[in-house]
């Protein structure tokens, strides 16, 4: 078998032993899928999950502690010392952007104490495994805060209408003898976190609010994007994080292979292709190609494809037409292609070109692609099931080219632990960018929608300027990345 280089199941003591197998078989299965044993997780990472764990399970759903904090949330008035603290995460969008909102609420919630809760929506109860033993991160019906997945911007509990309406106040509870009292606290706050967030909901990432925020027992959070490199901007967090992540540029790594395992169904999706059609092979490439429903076929971006996976050598070129191959074609040196698209005109179309001319090195290239749904569907379960799948599969890879602003490229990229080749978006849709693609300075997702404001000085500011493991992104050049 060729899937034989890596034999720590536990990524390094990442996961947990002790649960049970049989009702997750991805858990301990799937680093014997992974030929890359990705990066080894701080013993401090070690501890602090092992402690968070308990939290969840001594705070988390059936427990004493969570019922009281439910009627806490009831009656509308925030306690002085609660014995445990909550965040809901709200599961919106793409699977994508739904698995980095988790990841992003997981991390804060491992920063500020809290019990992490999931909002079970969007298939979000069907396509993954508990991650904590013995407790579940799903929120359980009968919420009281009934409304909470239509939370938006105009929300009247939003933090940052509450600060905006002077309901509540960021410079009050700074020090000691200006504590606000419980009163003056509402029992929860909606974060507002998404792409559109305004200034006041940014103050999120300021030092003085996430004073005040803890003191509130339940917050609930919105965001599509990787709100992580932000929280490297709060000066109360650095610390911590650096003895989480001396690596920064492994953060999602870490917590996207601690978080999301995929359930039996989507294992049994996973395996069976991977098996099939991509172990035999010496090496494999992914190739995410991220297209709309609307969209025509694009000859532009195939030969954007093309132009990138032969230029920077992953795929071999091919012969003219008439062209003898230099050596026989050799299954000892075989790449096979896992391409993942709504549409399945680029696969088709490079396939056809793997068969109907040779490649100038004689390698044998084969072309796989799973689906092609034609549109998004998201919410619908066979749908999610195949997208979760082939990220899984993407992830499985050696090599990854994706599309440039893909939050379903990024958990491909955070889960495999590679840089990949991104395709740059065309600015005019009828010429091939030059260069048609390049390597990305690290496999951290890119935060879209960052802070622009200095909490301090309450004027524009560029946090990439003064910190140095933070950079713009190469493909959505206005965000924000941990390097
Ligand atoms: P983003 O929009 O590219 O950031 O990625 P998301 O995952 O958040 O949203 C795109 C959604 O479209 C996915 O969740 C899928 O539902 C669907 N989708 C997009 N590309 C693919 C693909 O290659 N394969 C499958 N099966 N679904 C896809």
């Amino acid at each position: 078998m060729q899937r034989t280089a890596h034999l720590d199941r536990l990524y390094g003591g990442l996961l947990v032993d002790g649960f049970d197998v049989e009702s997750c078989h991805s858990r301990y299965q799937s680093a014997m899928y992974r030929r890359n044993p990705g990066r080894r997780p701080s013993p401090y990472l070690i501890s602090k999950l092992r402690r968070h764990e308990a939290l969840q399970r001594r705070c988390g759903p059936g427990t004493a502690a969570y019922s009281n904090a439910l009627e806490q949330l009831k009656s509308g008035k925030s306690v002085a010392s609660p014995e445990c603290t909550y965040i809901l995460s709200i599961s919106y969008r793409g699977i994508g952007n739904r698995i980095l909102a988790a990841a992003s609420a997981f991390l804060y919630a491992v920063l500020t104490d809290r019990v992490l809760l999931i909002d079970p929506s969007n298939e979000m109860d069907e396509l993954f495994c508990e991650p904590f033993p013995n407790t579940t991160w799903l929120l359980p019906p009968g919420f009281p805060l009934t409304d909470y997945a239509n939370f938006s911007i105009d929300t009247a509990e939003s933090y940052g209408n509450m600060v905006k309406n002077k309901v509540i106040r960021s410079d009050v509870g700074v020090t000691d003898d200006d504590v606000p009292t419980a009163a003056q606290l509402p029992a929860f706050a909606y974060v507002h976190l998404n792409y559109d967030a305004t200034i006041e909901d940014n103050s999120f990432f300021c030092g003085d609010d996430q004073r005040l925020l803890r003191r509130i027992q339940w917050l609930v959070m919105r965001t599509d994007s990787y709100i992580v490199p932000g929280l490297f901007l709060v000066p109360a967090f650095q610390e911590e994080l650096d003895a989480l992540f001396p690596e920064r540029d492994a953060v999602f790594h870490h917590l996207g292979r601690y978080l999301f395992h995929p359930n039996n169904h989507v294992w049994g999706l996973v395996t069976r292709y991977y098996d099939t059609y991509l172990a035999a092979a010496r090496q494999r490439i992914g190739i995410q190609v991220r297209v709309f429903g609307g969209m025509p076929d694009s000859p532009e971006l195939l030969e954007q494809i093309t132009t990138c996976t032969q230029k920077e050598g992953l795929l071999p070129e091919v012969l003219p037409a008439a062209g003898e191959p230099i050596l026989p074609a050799s299954r000892a040196r075989s790449k096979a292609v896992l391409v993942t698209s709504l549409k399945s005109w680029y696969y088709e179309r490079m396939k056809s070109m793997y068969w109907e001319l040779a490649t100038a090195t004689g390698e044998v290239v084969s072309l796989h692609q799973p689906s092609h749904e034609e549109f998004q569907q998201s919410g619908a379960r066979s749908h999610e099931h195949k997208a979760w799948a082939e990220i899984y599969l993407l992830s499985l890879t050696d090599v990854l080219v994706t599309s440039g602003r893909s939050t379903f490229g990024y958990v491909a990229q955070g889960l495999a632990g590679v840089r990949p080749w991104v395709l740059y978006k065309a600015a005019n849709s009828s010429a091939v960018p030059d260069p048609p693609c390049g390597r990305d300075v690290s496999m951290e997702p890119c935060f879209h929608k960052p802070p622009g404001h200095d909490c301090r000085l309450k004027q524009w500011a560029d946090p990439s300027k003064d910190v140095p493991y933070i950079q713009h992104c190469d493909d959505a050049i206005w965000g924000l990345k941990l390097v």
